[in-house]
């Protein structure tokens, strides 16, 4: 199966309302153009030095979304083009995102990333430090963020039961969060979980941002 077709099976097979991330971490340029050719726009990186290259040669109406782990001093590089920051764990990095972003006289979009998975992943707030997080109020006054949902990874496991459970666990939390910090913003609406193995419990779980790699530009090397 070429690129395009393994897109279009992706693409297939969401529901109306879920965007498709085309996580494209150490592929070379010519695979991530054979995705665009096939009409996908948004694509995602994870680290800093390879998207900024991959900037550099693509066309410039990619919208790029970083999905990894951000160390706050490789903010600045990406602060000019980046369209949505996937994973802010901390509240220093919301600053420095806000801070490189006026900048640039721009805003820009992030979500929050959740710890629940049961493995030992180092990123990620849990879920009482992100309500901490917001009900301390700081992140108001960073007028150069818009905080515009929730992002998480499932443990990486073959028990579909405990995948769903994490990703209910997320949901449910976006409701909550929704509800207390968020009712009248209209942005906050972006729930990003599911990957090419656990995708389609994500739709069952209200995702509407699934981040895709493996299933359409195959294995990494
Ligand atoms: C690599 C990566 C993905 C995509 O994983 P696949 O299994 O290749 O679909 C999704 N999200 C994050 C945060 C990643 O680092």
């Amino acid at each position: 199966m070429s690129i395009s077709q393994n897109l279009q099976r992706v693409s297939q097979s969401l529901p109306k309302g879920v965007r498709l991330v085309a996580v494209s971490k150490f592929h070379p340029e010519e695979e991530l153009m054979e995705a665009y050719e096939a009409g996908q726009r948004i694509f995602g990186e994870s680290h800093e030095q390879e998207l900024s290259r991959k900037v550099q040669v693509l066309p410039k109406d990619i919208r790029w979304h970083f999905i990894g782990h951000l160390q706050t001093n490789k903010v600045r590089f990406i602060a000019p083009y980046i369209t949505m920051i996937e994973a802010v764990d901390s509240l220093k990095l919301l600053r420095e995102i806000n801070k490189q972003a006026a900048r640039h006289e721009r805003v820009i979009d992030v979500l929050l990333e959740l710890h629940i998975a049961q493995e030992a992943s180092k990123y990620g707030f849990t879920l009482d430090a992100c309500r901490q997080m917001l009900d301390e109020g700081e992140w108001r006054e960073l007028r150069n963020v818009r905080i515009c949902g929730l992002m998480m990874m499932a443990s990486n496991v073959d028990d579909d039961s405990q995948i769903r459970r994490e990703m209910m666990t997320a949901a449910d939390f976006f409701d909550e969060v929704k509800e207390r910090w968020f009712a009248d913003a209209d942005y906050f609406c972006e729930r990003s979980w599911g990957m090419s193995d656990d995708y389609p419990i994500a739709l069952e779980c209200r995702s509407t941002m699934v981040r895709v790699g493996t299933l359409i530009f195959g294995r990494r090397v």
